[in-house]
Order: C-alpha cells, then sequence, then structure tokens
C-alpha cells in the first residue's frame, strides 16, 4: 500500500470510529480502532498501534465480536515480534487462537494461524512453524480468497528458506538443498495463484522469493531469467515491489560473479531504496560487489553508509521498543488498577450487605419478641396505626398464670407462652398478625374480617387452648385463657380499641374466666 493511501485509510477509520461513537454502535466502533490498529502498524508507528490494538481488543470483547478480536490480537502479535519481545508476542499469538477457536470464524483462524506461524518461526522452532504453517495455508485455501491463499503460501515458503539458510550456517548442505526446493515449489504455486487472481503483489514478492531460492539452490540463470519476465510498470508497482525486485537481481548477479552489473544495479537501488530497510540491504550488496570489482575506495564509502543506517535503524527499534513496553506497561498499570477498584467495590458492597443485614436484623429484633418469635408491642402499634377502621382485634389474657408459673416454674411458664404463640398462629389466616402484646397478654390483629369470623376465631383459640396437650410439658398442667374482641369500627384511636378490648377481656375474667367476650357478650 503507498504512504498516501496509508493517510486515506486512516482517516476514514478514524472517521468510521467517530460516527459509531456518535451513534452509539459499539460494534462498529469496535472494528474501527481494530483497522486502525492495523494500518498505524504499516505505517510504523509502533506505540500508537499498540496502544489501538489493546484498545480494540477491550471493545471487540465487550460487544463479543471475537472475529474482530482475533485481528487487534494478531496487530499486537506483530508488533511484539518487530520489537523482538517474543514471550508478548506468543501471548497474543495464544489469545488470537483462543479466540479464534472462540468464534468459530474461518477467516480469524486464518488470521490467528498466520501469527502463529510467523512467531514461531522468529523463534526459529521450526518444527512448530510448519504445523503452523501447513494448517494456515489450508485454512486459507478453505477460505477461498486468493489473496490469503498466496500470503499463506509465501509464509510457509519462507518458513522452508529461513530453515534452509539455518542448515547451511550448520553446514547441513544437503539439508539445505532440500529445503530450499521445499521452498521454491511453494513460492512457484503462490507466485502462480497470484497471477492466476490478478494479484500484483503476491505475484511480485513471491516472484523475487523464488528468483531468490533458486540461485541459493544452484540454479541462478532460472532466478535471473524469471526476473526478466517481469516488466516493472511504474504506474501499477509500488516503490517496495520496485526495491525487492531489483535486490532479489542484485543478490543473483553477485552470485554468478556479475559484478560490475550489481553494483550499478545496487547504486540505484541505493538512490531509490523506499525505506531504511531496502537502503541497508541495497548498501550492503554495493559494498559487496564494489570489492570484488577492487573499488576500495567506494565500496568504504557504502560500508560507512551501512554503519550509519545500521547504528540508526538500532537506536530506532530501542526507542520503538522503549515506547511499545511503555504502552504495555501503562496498560497493565490501568488493568492493574481497574482490578483494584473492582476489588474495593465488592469489598464496599460487601460492607454495604453486612450493614444492611445487621440493620434488617436490629430491625426485625426492634419489632420481635425473643421469647415466642412473634411480632411485639411496637408491632402491633404500627399494625393499627395504618389501618385501624378495618381491623379486629383479639385480646387474650393467660388464667391464672402466676400459678402455672409458681406451680410449675417459669421455665414452664415460659414454654407456655411459647406454646401459646403457636396455637395463635395456627388458627388464624395468614393476612392475621398474632402478636405477644406484654407478659403474658396476646392480641390478634385480624384485617377485614366480620365480627361473626373475629368471635369465631377467638372462640377457636380459646377451645384449642384449654384442650392444648399441656401435660407434656409438665403433669398436671392446665392452661386455659380469656378474650375480649373489639372492631376498629368502634374506635376512633388504636388506645380507643385496645382500651375497649381490654375491658371486655376483664369481663371475661370477672365472668369466671376461660370465655369470650365481644361487643355483645358471647360464652
Ligand atoms: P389472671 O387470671 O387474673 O390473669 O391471673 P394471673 O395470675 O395471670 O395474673 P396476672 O396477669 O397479674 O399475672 C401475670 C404473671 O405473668 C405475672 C408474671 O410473673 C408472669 N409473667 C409475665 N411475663 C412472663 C414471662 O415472660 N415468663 C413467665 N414465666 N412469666 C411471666
Ligand atoms: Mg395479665
Ligand atoms: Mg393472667
Amino acid at each position: 500500500m503507498l504512504a498516501s493511501d496509508l493517510d486515506g485509510a486512516q482517516a476514514r477509520a478514524r472517521q468510521a470510529e467517530t460516527l459509531a461513537e456518535a451513534v452509539g454502535d459499539q460494534l462498529m466502533r469496535a472494528r474501527a480502532v481494530a483497522l486502525v490498529a492495523r494500518v498505524l502498524h504499516l505505517r510504523n508507528e509502533m506505540a500508537d498501534a499498540l496502544t489501538q490494538a489493546l484498545r480494540a481488543i477491550t471493545l471487540c470483547e465487550e460487544v463479543d465480536d471475537l472475529a474482530s478480536a482475533v485481528q487487534a490480537h494478531e496487530v499486537a502479535a506483530r508488533i511484539f515480534l518487530d520489537i523482538g519481545d517474543m514471550a508478548a508476542a506468543l501471548e497474543e499469538g495464544l489469545a488470537a487462537t483462543r479466540a479464534a477457536e472462540a468464534s468459530g470464524d474461518l477467516a480469524a483462524s486464518v488470521s490467528a494461524l498466520r501469527a502463529m506461524t510467523n512467531i514461531y518461526a522468529a523463534l526459529r522452532q521450526w518444527d512448530t512453524a510448519l504445523e503452523f504453517g501447513d494448517n494456515y495455508c489450508k485454512a486459507a485455501q478453505l477460505l477461498g480468497n486468493p489473496a490469503d491463499e498466496c500470503v499463506a503460501l509465501a509464509t510457509l515458503a519462507y518458513v522452508y528458506a529461513a530453515m534452509s539458510s539455518d542448515a547451511i550456517d550448520r553446514g547441513d548442505t544437503e539439508q539445505a538443498q532440500a529445503w530450499g526446493e521445499q521452498s521454491v515449489s511453494l513460492s512457484r504455486t503462490a507466485m502462480l495463484t497470484s497471477r492466476k487472481s490478478g494479484n500484483r503483489l503476491t505475484e511480485n514478492t513471491s516472484l523475487g522469493n523464488l528468483a531468490e531460492m533458486l540461485s541459493e539452490i544452484g540454479r541462478p540463470e532460472e532466478g535471473l531469467h524469471l526476473l526478466d519476465s517481469w516488466t516493472v510498470d511504474p504506474a501499477l508497482d509500488t516503490g517496495k515491489m520496485i526495491a525487492h525486485h531489483r535486490e532479489a537481481r542484485g543478490a543473483i548477479l553477485i552470485g554468478l560473479g556479475r559484478f560490475r552489473e550489481a553494483a550499478e544495479l545496487m547504486a540505484l537501488g541505493v538512490a531509490e531504496a523506499p525505506t531504511r530497510q531496502y537502503e541497508i540491504s541495497a548498501s550492503r550488496s554495493l559494498a559487496m560487489a564494489l570489492e570484488e570489482l577492487g573499488d576500495l575506495r567506494g565500496a568504504l564509502d557504502a560500508h560507512k553508509r551501512l554503519f550509519v543506517l545500521v547504528t540508526e535503524q538500532i537506536s530506532e527499534q530501542a526507542q520503538r521498543a522503549a515506547s511499545v513496553a511503555a504502552v504495555r506497561l501503562e496498560t497493565v498499570q490501568a488493568q492493574a488498577q481497574a482490578a483494584m477498584l473492582r476489588m474495593q467495590a465488592s469489598d464496599l458492597q460487601r460492607t454495604n450487605d453486612d450493614l444492611n443485614r445487621h440493620s434488617e436484623d436490629l430491625r426485625r429484633q426492634a419489632l420481635e419478641d425473643p421469647l415466642t418469635g412473634l411480632p411485639n408491642r411496637r408491632r402491633l402499634d404500627q399494625l393499627l396505626a395504618s389501618d385501624l377502621r378495618s381491623c379486629s382485634l383479639i385480646l387474650l389474657d393467660v388464667d391464672h398464670f402466676k400459678w402455672v408459673n409458681d406451680a410449675h416454674t417459669h421455665l414452664v411458664g415460659d414454654a407456655v407462652l411459647r406454646e401459646l404463640g403457636n396455637i395463635l398462629r395456627a388458627n388464624c389466616r395468614d393476612t392475621d398478625t398474632p402478636t405477644r402484646f406484654g407478659g403474658e397478654e396476646f392480641a390478634l390483629v385480624m384485617p377485614g374480617i366480620p365480627l361473626d369470623g373475629a368471635l369465631a376465631t377467638a372462640e377457636r383459640v380459646r377451645a384449642a387452648v384449654q384442650n392444648h396437650g399441656w401435660q407434656a410439658l409438665s403433669p398436671g398442667l392446665k392452661v386455659t385463657a380469656s378474650f375480649g374482641v373489639a372492631l376498629g369500627t368502634e374506635a376512633d384511636t388504636s388506645i380507643e380499641l385496645l382500651a375497649l378490648a381490654d375491658h371486655r377481656l376483664l369481663s371475661a375474667k370477672a365472668l369466671g374466666r376461660n370465655r369470650v367476650v365481644g361487643p355483645r357478650e358471647n360464652g
């Protein structure tokens, strides 16, 4: 891609992000940021590219777009590869692989496999690189996109070429030859596939690689012939394509001992290098060719130039690595801070829950009688205050309770009170509320019940108390109670209602106990 194309692509991606943010389309936004990251990486702006890639990963995960997250992980992996941080690259490659698997998206798998192939090739773990490379080619073929297929084939060819040169360094020429031939075969397939699909960029790359590799395995004439078959078209070909082509020819010419031609070509290569990397390789070839020609002055100049370029490159790489490391550190710090905030929030939540539970306990305690577990007098007052007119009230007082305590002990007396609570609960409706009024007195609040119903309930409770198996608590124990019933409609205040019920309770006592007294005398 040309620099101006990259400018346009970056501007469009940024614009897409802004628009997506404005309309609240999070998916679109995540994809736009992933694209910004890719463009920044192509522009060699590593630190910014990494910042955007990491942002894209978070955004993509938020909207569950795992396929786009894979692209962002791949960009991050490439950046780490470029600065030589293998561990970080592998981490990103593995994350890409996991996300690709989870997404079930074939294009995402192709990206993840490409990342893993490049990472293992850089690690020089050839067996693993080949395994990933094979799968990468298969997946790319399945995807059916010729451009991806060509890049995959070229990548695998590159792995074999690197293996071949590794074998040469070890002095294993036989192995080097075998792998070189593999590389040649793959590059040729990549070149033909590119040609068939009309992809001039990948065709040019594969052709250059193929020519150089042919030269490496002892077929330089064939390589040169191949390069001659390519006509450079400045209107179609980028500076990098032209430089790559020139570089391959220069290497072959040197191999063939045609130093004069090589020197002329490489001088042009230095003058027209589109990037420093190409300038470095052209300077190196130029120095070599001039030395062979006996032009020591020229060779020294080329070496000096090479020295400056390499020094610049190293310092720039170091700076780039430092700024990428800074971005990484910031990200790690931000993640740690977010984790801490989450932890603090959950601590706070727990404290809050504790407090809520505690105050709920206190609230319950304030409204509950501990002995019987029934609502207490305070709750009774609340109930009567909330809707006096619709409530009926039954007041109950145990008969001769002093005698229960005296003859059977206070412990039995307490048990009797608890049992009375149960009897009341069992003999009223869900909507009724039995309460412990105080001492051995209970009150039953019944909303929306007619007089007959209230009197019947009182009578039912009275009989239940009388007939309860009290002997189980203490031999010879007998318990009865007296009842006063009043209706909310008879009173203007809760105090009046309680007084009325209490008055009728006293009447029941006076009439001989173990009976119910209501508005009209009963029992
Ligand atoms: P009456 O039939 O006239 O109501 O006679 P009574 O003996 O029940 O008389 P009174 O209401 O005056 O006596 C209430 C007794 O209840 C006094 C007190 O010792 C006892 N009492 C009050 N609260 C408790 C308690 O929580 N546990 C026990 N065991 N006894 C209690
Ligand atoms: Mg009493
Ligand atoms: Mg009593």
